[in-house]
């Protein structure tokens, strides 16, 4: 589904820089995994079955989305799933683990430093004595599978995108940039035979989530180009400047925005450590007059889930 956005800025200020914001609500796909991280897993999970593998193990933080939508979605494809734990477990555990346990799912802490050294680490040297037949999913499902996923996804938002007539920008949150890169890589096929079009691709902007997010251009560009090497990785940007002080950081500015653009969208949540940065930050760069003349599409890449980090 693809609607307007209301921003709580003031409507002449759109009117002044020529820009209508429309947002895809990839947040009320798939009951059980909605957003980006059911695309990220949709293969991976393929491989994993293709593979006869017993379980699937991956990597995440006691409020991953991630693994929530790993969780919820591995034993529909026959597979047990296993997380990797970043940090000590907690004896009442957050509710995205006990969610992860219901379905079936195997915990395993990991120290943080361990949790860094990631598939160097002696924990992951012990599961995989103790799980011989597994299938290993990265931290996020950002693999070129996981990327793979999301160019599909592509496809799919902008089947709906071109029914609103197509937008020029495509504006997208970014953790690790594999979903970013997987929008990236996607260019529409069109003409009678199916001819690349150069220029009808959408821009993608990105807003990373982390500091630093601008080191992503690496990233991204190496993960679209591995999708599909004809990518014009022109049309990517990065505005790294919403991070709103790092990874989960909801300051309360941020808070009261969340607060007053759900007061003028009553359908839309926004989660706290993604897409209210994005949008935040969306809405910054129109008032700086940082974008003209544009027909935006906000990506809503889920996420939901993870405010159960916060209330
Ligand atoms: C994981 C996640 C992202 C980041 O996706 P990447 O592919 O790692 O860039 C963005 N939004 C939400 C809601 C997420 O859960």
């Amino acid at each position: 589904m693809i609607h307007t956005l209301n921003l709580p800025l003031d409507k002449q200020i759109l009117n002044d820089r020529n820009i209508s914001v429309s947002i895809f609500r990839g947040d009320l796909e798939h009951q059980d995994a909605p957003g980006n991280k059911w695309h990220k897993l949709r293969f991976n999970l393929e491989a994993a079955s293709e593979q006869k593998a017993k379980y699937v193990i991956s990597f995440g933080g006691p409020f991953s989305n991630h693994l929530h939508a790993l969780g919820n979605v591995a034993k529909a494809h026959g597979v047990v799933p296993v997380a990797i734990v970043r940090g000590e477990l907690h004896p009442k555990l957050t509710q995205t683990l006990r969610d992860f346990v219901h379905s079936g799912g195997i915990l395993w802490p990991s120290r943080r430093i361990d949790y860094k050294a990631g598939m160097d680490s002696e924990l992951v040297a012990t599961l995989r004595r103790c799980y011989p037949d597994a299938y290993w999913v990265p931290e996020g499902g950002s693999n070129a599978l996981g990327v793979k996923g999301c160019f599909d996804w592509a496809q799919e938002i902008d089947n709906q995108a071109q029914a609103q007539g197509g937008f020029d920008t495509w504006v997208v949150s970014a953790g690790t940039g594999a979903t970013s890169a997987g929008l990236l890589a996607y260019e529409p096929e069109q003409g009678i035979l199916s001819k690349k079009v150069k220029g009808d691709a959408p821009n993608i902007l990105v807003f990373p989530a982390l500091k630093g997010g601008e080191g992503l251009y690496v990233d991204i560009k190496r993960f679209a180009l591995h999708q599909n090497p004809t990518t014009d990785t022109e049309r990517l940007s990065i505005v790294g400047d919403y991070h709103h002080g790092g990874y989960a950081k909801l300051p309360k500015a941020l808070k009261d925005y969340i607060n007053r653009v759900h007061a003028l969208n009553p359908s839309l949540e926004l989660d706290p450590v993604y897409t209210a940065k994005v949008v935040y930050g969306l809405e910054q760069e129109i008032v700086k007059g940082n974008l003209k003349n544009k027909k935006l599409l906000l990506i809503h890449t889920g996420g939901i889930q993870g405010w159960c980090g916060y209330r």
